[in-house]
């Protein structure tokens, strides 16, 4: 299949903001998409080149974009620039000076779907000396032999930013749609593949009953609903309940193929590399093949104590001398599920069962690795007490987990509930940053941070406090490391100011929510202060423009 007629359709779903027209208009176009093309159109109409589940990142900035805009069209990067800084998007600019470009290469080639997805692949494993001239060719690549329209979208899809308005739901609905299938099935195949294309490959041969789980490939985990008092969490999951703490370290899949034991964070990101103590305890589970659902806890090497979060969170980045790390930065797994065993997947089995079968694969060796705290109760009372106990050791709750619930990837009532010591701070986005004054003017230092509708970001507020100024090495939360991971994914900018490619998630506190025509969301947060940076926050998890309406009623009460 030909780029243009993929960029056509963009173009068309651009044209509209309405999500039933959006989701007709690709079941049309999926539909009369042959079988082998299929799943390289479902994943650029996502946006990407790799399935959700793969964390290879393309990896190319908007400064090497406009070299190879640059060297496909002939205009200059001074000229570029000028343009970018008018029009505010790349990809408009590729446009704009594809159609200046005064001659057409003589010998151009027709772009097909495949060499686009290809050569944008390629761009991920390439590195060493020269690699970034290489890099820049292969993009030249395809905008010299594309057309206006071409040549905006594989801009866009290079810089992972499309901008037409399709994310998960409306592709989901699609596929459904266009071979015939229920949105609850197509919902569940994806849950645990976490791939677009092979959804709609198995979709279209009427195959999603068949969706395997394979340890060494990561799935969605199953996340709780937030209740406020013991009452409500009972009522969310059933009694009696399993009542477990609330650890405040981060989540991890693990992962053993029989042949290597891998694990993922909650966001599908492979963190191996950056946890050999993890692997090695890991490695005394009884199995060859497993995925086992857990928290990771930190503490203090010296007496034991544990740590919140964020004491640790730059374990998840660092990949480099990481068994110092961990002597520095030891954790502790803390086990609570297991998803597959020996071969079977347990999806299905009830939560209890599974459970009983953690506890006799794992032996418990503390500091290293355990099972999460369990109470089965429905006394109210003993839930007080051993929510009190959580927090005096230094954890954030209690979950509440339903006996009979079979393990469900995604947010559902029913299955599991949290009740927290302290809530609501926000996880927002960063999408706009600006650059400081005087001493802090090399630094980007205040951020407009925004929460999800659906599958768009508002915006509901600019916080610049809460990161320290001064660069430790080590530490990430400071400006200027924060200055150096935005412009990595800058897409263009004004004035003082920078566009970002919405990706790093802050955890932000405030002093209260304001009803504000500012700010798109419609609101606006009153002395915003940012307390962590969610490296392990996945976009689709952040707060959503209902959690700020509620918490807004909710202290108006
Ligand atoms: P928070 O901001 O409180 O960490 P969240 O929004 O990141 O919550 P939720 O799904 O709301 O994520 O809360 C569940 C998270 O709590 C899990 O992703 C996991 O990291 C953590 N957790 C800690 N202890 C447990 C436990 N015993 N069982 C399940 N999850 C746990």
């Amino acid at each position: 299949m030909r780029y243009v007629e993929l960029a056509e359709l963009y173009n068309r779903l651009a044209d509209t903001s309405k999500r039933l027209e959006k989701t007709d208009i690709i079941a049309d176009f999926l539909k009369n998409t042959k079988k082998e093309d299929l799943e390289n159109v479902v994943c650029l109409l996502n946006g990407r080149v790799f399935p959700l589940w793969d964390s290879r990142k393309i990896g190319f900035s908007s400064r090497l974009l406009i070299k190879a805009i640059s060297s496909a069209t002939g205009s200059s990067v001074d000229n570029i620039e000028k343009e970018l800084n008018k029009l505010g998007d790349l990809g408009d600019v590729a446009e704009l000076e594809i159609s200046r470009k005064s001659q057409k290469t003589l010998f151009s080639e027709t772009l097909t779907i495949k060499k686009v997805a290809d050569n944008i692949r390629r761009l991920s494993d390439m590195e060493g000396s020269g690699s970034v001239d290489r890099k820049i060719g292969l993009v030249a690549e395809l905008i010299t032999n594309s057309n206006g329209t071409e040549a905006k979208y594989i801009s866009r899809t290079v810089l992972e930013v499309l901008r037409v308005g399709i994310a998960d739901g409306i592709i989901k609905d699609a596929i459904a749609k266009a071979f015939d299938q229920e949105i609850k099935t197509v919902d569940e195949a994806f849950d645990i593949l976490a791939d677009h294309g092979e959804v709609a490959l198995l979709a279209n041969e009427n195959k999603l009953g068949d969706v395997k789980l394979k340890p060494g490939r990561p799935l969605k985990l199953m996340l709780a609903v937030l209740s406020k008092s013991i009452e409500e969490g009972f009522s969310a999951v059933g009694t009696p309940a399993a009542l477990e703490y609330k650890y405040d370290g981060f989540r991890m899949q693990i992962h053993n193929d029989g042949k290597k034991i891998s694990l993922f964070t909650r966001g599908m990101e492979d963190v191996t590399k950056q946890f050999p103590d993890v692997v090695k305890a890991v490695s005394k589970i009884k199995g060859k093949n497993f995925i086992v659902d857990c928290e990771v806890v930190g503490y203090e090497p010296k007496t034991g104590k544990y740590l919140p979060f964020q004491k640790i969170s730059q374990r998840i980045r660092r990949k480099y001398d990481t068994e110092e790390m961990a002597k520095q930065f030891p954790v502790e797994i803390n086990a609570f599920d297991l998803i597959y065993y020996e071969g079977k997947k347990l999806l299905s089995n009830r939560f209890e069962d599974r459970r009983e079968l953690l506890k006799k694969i794992i032996k418990e060796i503390p500091r290293e690795i355990v099972l999460s705290k369990l109470l089965i109760t429905d006394d109210d009372k003993k839930v007080q007490k051993f929510f009190k106990e959580s927090v005096k050791s230094g954890h954030e709750g209690v979950m509440f987990k339903s006996l009979g619930a079979p393990y469900k990837p995604g947010r559902y009532v029913g299955y599991i509930a949290k009740l927290k010591e302290v809530m609501d701070a926000l996880d927002l986005v960063v999408v706009k940053a600006e650059w400081g004054e005087g001493k802090r003017a090399s630094w980007l230092t205040s951020y407009t941070v925004a929460c999800k509708d659906g599958d768009n970001f508002l915006e509901v507020g600019k916080v610049s406090t809460g990161l320290k100024e001064k660069f430790e090495e080590g530490e990430l939360d400071n400006f200027e490391n924060m200055t150096n991971e935005l412009k990595k994914i800058v897409v263009s900018q004004k004035g003082n100011a920078v566009m970002v490619k919405p990706q790093i998630v802050v955890e932000v506190s405030y002093e209260e929510i304001q009803k504000s025509p500012t700010y798109a969301s419609g609101y606006a947060l009153r002395f915003p202060r940012i307390l962590q940076v969610r490296y392990d926050k996945p976009l689709n998890e952040i707060s959503t423009i209902g959690n700020v309406e509620e918490l807004y009623k909710s202290q108006n009460k």
